[in-house]
């Protein structure tokens, strides 16, 4: 309590005692002033005295939190309340005492690593998960920049625009090498909060799982190279078998082609998930353009007519001739595959007005409902099952799409229309493209 405050609580107290002294002063100057005047300085002196007993007794009693019997009515009347409101506010600060203790030992149980950062990108705080699988020590860390302490510094940057994602990366830790998960969650103020999960073991999962897939896919391609060369010895030579044998074969040759089809899509998807992109290299974008409308119109019914839309300029894309043939003729493919007659597939490329341009393949075929939209890049998602058998797909070609695109910092984006047809769009950033130099 300052003294401008203890000066007017004192104040009040007088005032509270000069009622009685003031009536007496004034009848007594009714009959002598000088006596009245006498008798008011003396009262409010009295008055000011009492007052200032009064106070200290309050202020004394306030803070020993000694028990109110035997003081005075007044300074029980301020003091009844103050104790009363004194005891809620301790409650209420032990309390938030106890929930602080309690959240920091629930920070520190949790099973992943978060670390708390400064809008200059300097660690606040961080859990005991982080400091396990980053190597930090909160005592040593705290207040220092987070780059320094990243495998790389520059993993800042790409866990900030990896979005929900994440961003994995090797963490190397004593001799081993974890995988960790990078996520960037942005708070008020410029603050971000990083999780780091260890991946570590679920990688290894999924690496057994992809290993797995491609052993058995590579083991079944031989077999069926012969089994599918010996039946077309079979139904190609002078004297074919007489029905209903002929027909029969027929149907084993093509459930051979379709195995063999589904064999290299899984062994494309293997090898584009389990190893670095080769050196990617400047192409010509109306090369792509044309070899896979070659390869729709090799397939394209009549009825059905396939165009190339060129780029207005020369342009080139820094990518892999192999992956990025295989994306679009797999788009190019299934356009051809799900536009009935008469119909028209154009494939082309445009520049976007922020430097990012656009590889795409557009049909006018029957659609797809926007609930299936999300899920089209899942290996063996399909729209209807049947139709897609029936026209030769095996439900990994939007995969493999989709994969080729993450290797060259590209998004599938996918429009369409049930009924009127669809757009698949390559979209690539600025640095991935150029006007063409020779
Ligand atoms: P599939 O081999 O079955 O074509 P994809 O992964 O290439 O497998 O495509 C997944 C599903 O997406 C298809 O089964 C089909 O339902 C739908 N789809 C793909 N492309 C088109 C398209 N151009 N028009 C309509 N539906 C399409």
């Amino acid at each position: 309590m300052n003294t401008a405050q203890r000066l007017r609580l004192q104040r009040r107290f007088a005032l509270r005692r000069l009622g009685g002294v003031s009536m007496v002063a004034a009848v007594t100057a009714a009959f002598s002033w000088p006596a009245g005047l006498a008798l008011l300085a003396l009262g409010l002196g009295w008055a000011w005295w009492r007052a200032e007993r009064e106070f200290s007794e309050v202020v004394e009693l306030a803070f020993s939190g000694d028990p109110l019997e035997g003081c005075s009515a007044r300074a029980r009347l301020v003091l009844e309340p103050l104790r009363a409101q004194e005891g809620g506010w301790r409650r209420r600060v032990e309390a938030a005492r106890r929930d602080r203790e309690r959240l920091i030992a629930a920070w520190d149980r949790l099973p992943i690593g978060v670390v708390w950062l400064q809008s200059d990108g300097t660690i606040r705080r961080l859990n005991r998960r982080a400091e396990e699988l980053l190597q930090l020590r909160r005592r040593l860390h705290a207040g220092q920049p987070l780059a320094l302490f990243l495998p790389e510094p520059r993993w800042v940057e790409r866990i900030r625009t990896a979005g929900e994602e994440g961003f994995t990366g090797e963490v190397p830790q004593r001799g081993e090498t974890l995988y960790c998960r990078l996520q960037w969650v942005p708070l008020e103020e410029g603050e971000a909060l990083l999780l780091v999960e260890d991946r570590t073991e679920a990688m290894r999962l999924e690496r057994m799982r992809r290993d797995f897939v491609a052993n058995v896919s590579h083991e079944l391609r031989t077999p069926l190279t012969i089994v599918r060369g010996y039946l077309e010895t079979a139904l190609d030579s002078p004297t074919p078998p007489p029905p209903p044998l002929g027909g029969y074969l027929e149907q084993v040759h093509a459930q051979a082609v379709r195995m063999q089809r589904l064999v290299e899509d899984l062994l494309t998807l293997a090898q584009l998930e389990g190893t670095q992109p080769p050196p990617a290299q400047w192409l010509d974008v109306a090369e792509l353009l044309e070899t896979a409308a070659d390869q729709a119109r090799g397939v394209a019914p009549d009825g059905i007519t396939v165009e190339v839309s060129p780029p207005p300029r020369p342009r080139e894309i820094l990518g892999v001739r192999t992956e990025l043939e295989s994306a679009l003729g797999n788009l190019a493919l299934n356009a051809v595959r799900y536009t009935p007659a008469p119909g028209r597939v154009v494939i082309g490329m445009r520049d976007l007005e922020n430097g990012e341009c656009e590889l795409f393949v557009r049909d006018t075929g029957i659609g797809i409902a926007p609930e299936h939209v999300p899920r089209l890049t899942e290996r063996f998602y399909r729209v209807d099952r049947a139709r897609s058998r029936d026209r030769g797909g095996t439900g990994l070609g939007l995969a493999i799409v989709n994969h080729v695109a993450q290797r060259h910092e590209a998004r599938l984006l996918i429009d369409s229309v049930p009924g009127q047809g669809s757009e698949f769009r390559l979209r690539f950033p600025p640095g991935r493209w150029r006007a063409r130099v020779r």
